[in-house]
């Protein structure tokens, strides 16, 4: 063969492979509308079941969105510097600090359930600090977590119940087994450990033979029967077996009326507490319970329960469940309520907060509901309680956190602020070694939100249904698994990138959510514009062949937004994006004894090193009663975004290190002072003039800020 022959064979063959390649490109870049489009929707649709993940089984209602098992998300930036610090603070070494979780005569651990510290704790922490250990792949964490989860296994006694043999009042607990069903749950995803599903199975047929007159009958086990129906549907979803549809019913039957509306008010809990003897306001007997932490778990029965009935009644019992505790206490801006133990009439200022359990439970409850109705909404609600309200309830190197946080708090001490908080005591306090509930139910809030950024869609397609820096791995279309890389600093910018690898293409739907506060969101794929100007929409669908090493771009907007709460003295709070903002208050952090500043149910380990373990009080050095001056009719021109430089530590929530910070106009109140319970001087309280000039003042993201103003009073003089 001539060396000119060989050459134009050559050429021949490159110019061949070209027309391959373009062809190919022009079906990628220019194809038809079904396989490279984006669609606005505003649910994904449910009349397929995923192949790849378990779904919800006949004839429950059809899953609107499939939770991957625990370890299928890998956290990045700021989530997993969050896990890294929760390993190394509070959650990572409670086993030496609480006097639940030592090891010696532990009921958890016993054979025949006996012995002491058998109730909430050890499960509470558990839940969390197990899921660390297998979302990181943290060995010694996970070993730690067996020891637990060992002893739970072979405990099973004849009648099917397991671990500590416990009571509540005459009859069984339930309670904290719900918790440990939890456990359990994410054990089984992580080592599909069959023992699980025996040691489940046992125990609910156990819990078909309690008489109802002995089941659910205390307070807590009564209201949060929610929770032991979530693990007897995951069951049925894997076994099928019958019997735990009868189970169901009965849960629901013995679990309080979170339905229930006009309720006589005995059936009511905490209605004695109704501000300088009042009387019981009419709407206080349309929810069950106020209970902080009890509502926010419980009330999404109703829609749990709605995967047994199909009933959209019962479905609609949550959503105004939701509406209804946060009409009358929850007119403040961070996502929760005011409730520091029960939410009582006439105490709904921005200074009563929430207990963080409540906002771990809060957005646990967002996430079930985010998978049994689709609806973003739920998405946005745990983003917005994640991001702003939880970061502040916890010291930032995660060492001690405490009971109560409210959008307006300008001291944490260890003195008693009750009665304008519920409770007697130092419930401010920074300390590790107090909070009994919250110091062990914190753990779970990262590491369950970390595993639902990423669900699987029934279609067989992934969406990306809670923002976060993140890598998950997936089944998709035709079995192929992908990785999907999320690069972002959201929600701190409005930017967030996915990067794709597959072994070979696949077909299947990325699903992107559209937040509601974004308005005109964009969606680029390979750098080419697919879809601009995106508003007031659940998800947009990308379908698509996908190949390996495509990108794609999300871009949110994030304007300044003023919110008037009308209910509380039209106080103003400002947000962007998913961050609400707080005035910026100079904090001064006191050393105290642990052990000195702990509340009265508090118990620690005998030898415990307090030196290593200290309570901090925090105060303020700089004033804090301000209100902003803001043009009413052009708010956002009131303020100035200044970005700054993304933290060397990965870590944005302190006030040295957050990356971004506006600058907005304010006037003293000078009348504005801690009352005489030391906690910010209510609203309702405070003039509508004010004197003083007009200066520039900083307000950063709410969780970074352990003291801070959130809900600012209103001046009617507040331009001139
Ligand atoms: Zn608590």
């Amino acid at each position: 063969m001539s060396q000119n022959l060989l050459v134009m064979l050559k050429n021949r063959f490159k110019s061949i492979l070209a027309l391959v390649i373009c062809a190919g490109l022009i079906s990628c870049t220019t194809g038809n509308d079904s396989n490279n489009s984006v669609t606005l929707v505003d649910r994904i649709p449910t009349e397929n079941t995923n192949q790849f993940y378990v779904s919800n089984r006949a004839p429950l209602a059809p899953s609107a969105l499939i939770k991957l098992p625990v370890g299928s998300v890998k956290p990045e930036g700021f989530l997993k510097e969050y896990l890294i610090r929760q390993k190394n603070g509070l959650t990572g070494n409670l086993g030496e600090i609480s006097a639940w979780l030592q090891k010696e005569n532990n009921a958890w651990l016993s054979k025949d359930g006996t012995g002491e510290w058998g109730w909430e704790e050890v499960p509470y922490w558990l839940k969390g600090y197990a899921n660390i250990g297998y979302i990181m792949n943290d060995q010694p964490m996970i070993d730690e977590s067996i020891i637990w989860l060992e002893a739970v296994l072979t405990s099973q006694r004849e009648n099917g119940d397991f671990g500590p043999k416990l009571m509540d009042g005459d009859h069984p607990d339930f309670w904290a087994k719900m918790i440990m069903l939890y456990c359990l749950q994410s054990y089984y995803e992580y080592s599909q450990d069959e023992r699980v599903i025996a040691l489940m199975t046992n125990y609910f047929k156990y819990e078909l033979t309690v008489p109802d007159e002995e089941f659910l009958e205390g307070y807590w086990q009564r209201l949060r029967g929610g929770d032991n129906l979530h693990s007897v549907l995951w069951l049925y979803n894997r076994t099928g077996d019958e019997f735990l549809l009868e189970l169901a019913e009965k849960i629901h039957q013995n679990t309080s009326d979170w339905a229930g509306r006009d309720l006589p008010i005995e059936q009511v809990r905490n209605h004695y507490e109704v501000r300088d003897g009042g009387e019981v306001p009419d709407w206080y007997r349309d929810q069950v319970d106020w209970h902080n932490v009890n509502h926010a778990q419980a009330f999404r029965e109703p829609a749990q329960y709605y995967l047994l009935t199909k009933n959209e009644k019962d479905l609609q019992a949550t959503y105004e469940n939701f509406k209804i505790i946060r009409e009358h206490f929850g007119q403040v801006p961070g996502g929760m309520f005011g409730s520091d133990e029960n939410a009582r009439p006439g105490y709904a200022d921005p200074r009563q907060g929430v207990e963080t359990c409540g906002m771990v439970e809060q957005m646990n409850s967002d996430e079930h509901l985010l998978r049994i109705t689709g609806d973003p909404f739920w998405a946005d609600h745990a983003e917005e309680v994640a991001f702003n309200t939880y970061p502040a309830a916890v010291m930032p190197d995660f060492k001690s956190l405490h009971y109560i946080t409210s959008p307006n708090m300008a001291l944490l001490d260890a003195e008693n602020h009750s009665p304008g908080i519920a409770n007697s005591g130092p419930f401010l306090m920074m300390n590790p070694f107090s909070s009994r509930c919250c110091q062990h139910n914190h753990s779970q809030g990262w590491p369950y939100f970390i595993e639902n950024l990423w669900m699987a869609t029934p279609d067989n397609g992934v969406v990306a249904a809670m923002y976060g820096a993140s890598k998950v791995t997936v089944k998709v279309g035709d079995g192929t698994e992908v990785n999907i890389e999320e690069t972002t600093h959201y929600p701190f910018e409005e930017e967030i990138k996915f990067a794709l690898s597959t072994e070979k293409a696949v077909e299947f739907p990325l699903y992107l959510r559209i937040p509601t506060w974004a308005k005109g969101a964009s969606i680029t794929v390979n750098g080419e514009v697919m879809k601009d100007n995106i508003s007031g929409i659940g998800y947009a669908k990308i379908s698509r062949t996908w190949a390996n090493g495509d990108q794609v771009a999300l871009t949110l907007p994030m304007e300044i937004q003023t919110k008037i709460w009308e209910k509380n003295s039209n106080s103003l709070s400002v947000s962007r994006g998913p961050l609400t903002y707080s005035l910026k208050i100079r904090e001064k952090y006191f050393k105290k004894d642990s052990e000195e500043t702990a509340q009265w149910d508090s118990k620690w380990q005998k030898g415990v090193d307090k030196k290593k373990w200290p309570a901090w009080e925090i105060h303020p050095v700089t004033d804090w009663n301000y209100s902003l001056v803001v043009d009413e009719n052009d708010p956002a021109s009131s303020f100035e975004v200044m970005e700054g430089h993304w933290p060397k530590s990965d870590f944005p929530f302190s006030l040295e290190e957050v990356p971004i910070k506006i600058v907005a106009k304010a006037r003293q109140i000078p009348e504005w002072q801690l009352d005489q319970y030391g906690l910010v001087g209510e609203l309702k309280d405070l003039p509508k003039t004010s004197d003083q000039p007009v200066v520039d003042v900083t307000l950063v993201p709410m969780g970074a800020a352990r003291l801070r103003i959130t809900a600012f009073p209103e001046l009617l003089n507040s331009n001139n």
